[in-house]
């Protein structure tokens, strides 16, 4: 398959003999060639994107209003259900409001300082994937 530039070369000299018709036809092939890349790039940035959201679907359990990675997170549910995007949330005393530094939502893990010990505990238990 000819690659871009040897369409181009081809279009040129097409261009300089005076060969008109065949010069527009390899133009617009050209153009269509433009496209279909285009849209495999976009394709393959979606592909990329979904195969990365699988890996997290596997890990990602939701439990205190956020996702959690075994121990690791709070995760922002708003950003990984919309976006399929692991945002880590931070947390002012541990288990009880966690805010996304993207999107800005904020929520109340309805823990209380302990939970983050006893989830640890689970999770090193094996109570907790
Ligand atoms: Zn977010």
């Amino acid at each position: 398959m000819p690659t871009l530039d040897t369409i181009k070369s081809i279009a040129g000299i097409l261009q300089k003999a005076g060969k008109i018709d065949e010069y527009k036809q390899i133009l617009e092939w050209w153009e269509k060639i433009l496209e279909m890349q285009t849209k495999i790039d976009g394709l393959a940035a979606e592909n990329k994107t979904l195969k990365e959201s699988l890996k997290w679907n596997d890990k990602l359990e939701f439990r205190n209003n956020t996702y959690w990675n075994g121990i690791e997170g709070p995760y922002c549910s708003a950003c990984f259900d919309d976006k399929k995007k692991p945002i880590r949330m931070t947390t002012k005393s541990r288990n009880h409001f966690a805010e996304c530094p993207v999107c800005k939502t904020r929520v109340d893990m309805g823990g209380n300082d302990d939970s983050y010990e006893i989830a640890a505990q689970k999770y090193i238990n094996g109570e907790l994937t």
